[in-house]
């Protein structure tokens, strides 16, 4: 799959970010520039649906989304990407590991081509996030991008010369479900749902982080209360934080001596913390393979907009 900035096609790109609670759709001309933005709820799961009417109703939302779109821009060429939180099985082509669960088993991308009568491209959430920082953003230029989302999880994508790596398991960019590397004897070990324990997901993520604080001080408090202490000059806030530092630098250290990557985009609501970008990076030369370390680590550009920018990015790959 490939998709990039292509100047010779001046079709507009129409992007959708299917959440659980809001979907949101975008159009950007070639050069990326916003022509148009809406944003409406996701139809959710009542008591009197069934999961197939429930599945339904967001198909039917987004195709009204799409028409509407096409109106009040009065366009006929356009392609079209979706975001979804989960990801298309390559052996059956249905979503698997979605969290909007009634789209589980379904053939979401055949059901929006046939309901629209127009190609599809369906991507997870994280790897359009990846695609938008890769291609306009604040790794825009890289031949490779490692980007990821720390928020609620830890879900990241894998972008190589603009285009998007999914692998023959669709999981590339999966690196919150691999463990710590270099472990200290306070990092838990805790379950996570994916059936393993200590997953990078359930020490980096924004709740992960929380729980772990929580097992180091006894103090349960929200990870923005942390950021704050922390640039206030509180004691217990710079030993949590300096300590999630570490084990952001020994994982990303795991993903620099893998596949080397020419930049590293952090997204979600943990990547607000601004002292990452200063203190990672100094400590990760500790544990790269390499006398020097050059890789930038980056803020997003597009912060919680990354998501409907790539699945715009991601249509363009239609051919
Ligand atoms: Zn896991």
């Amino acid at each position: 799959m490939t998709s990039s900035l292509n100047p010779d096609s001046d079709s507009i790109r129409l992007g959708i970010d299917l959440g659980g609670t809001k979907t949101e759709i975008i159009a950007l001309d070639h050069q990326g520039q916003t022509l148009l933005r809406q944003r409406t709820s996701t139809p959710s799961h009542s008591e009197h649906d069934t999961p197939e009417k429930n599945y339904q109703a967001i198909i039917n939302n987004m195709v009204a989304m799409v028409q509407q779109v096409q109106q009040q821009l009065t366009i006929q060429d356009y392609t079209l990407g979706i975001g979804i939180p989960g990801a298309i099985s390559l052996a059956t082509g249905r979503v698997k590991n979605a969290n909007t669960t009634c789209l589980i088993g379904n053939d979401l991308q055949g059901d929006i081509e046939h309901a629209l009568q127009h190609k599809v491209v369906i991507a997870n959430d994280a790897d359009c996030f990846a695609l938008s920082e890769a291609t306009d953003g604040a790794a825009a230029g890289k031949p490779s991008v490692f980007a990821v989302i720390i928020g609620t999880g830890c879900g990241g994508g894998w972008v190589i010369n603009g285009g998007l790596v999914s692998g023959p398991n669709a999981i590339a960019g999966e690196w919150g479900h691999n463990p710590l590397l270099w472990r200290d004897e306070q990092d838990t070990q805790i379950d996570c749902y994916c059936g393993q324990q200590g997953c990078l997901e359930t020490l980096l993520s924004g709740p992960g982080m929380r729980q772990q604080a929580r097992y180091e001080t006894g103090v349960d408090q929200a990870t923005e209360d942390w950021f704050a202490a922390y640039q206030q000059g509180d004691t217990q806030a710079r030993q949590v934080i300096e300590r999630y530092h570490r084990r952001l630098a020994k994982a990303l250290a795991g993903v620099i001596n893998t596949l080397d990557p020419h930049a590293i985009v952090l997204g979600g609501g943990v990547s607000n913390l601004d002292s990452i970008y200063q203190q990672v990076p100094q400590l990760w030369e500790e544990y790269v393979f390499s006398d020097t370390v050059t890789t930038p680590l980056l803020k997003a550009k597009y912060g919680d907009s990354s998501g409907v920018r790539g699945a715009a990015w991601l249509g363009s790959a239609i051919k």
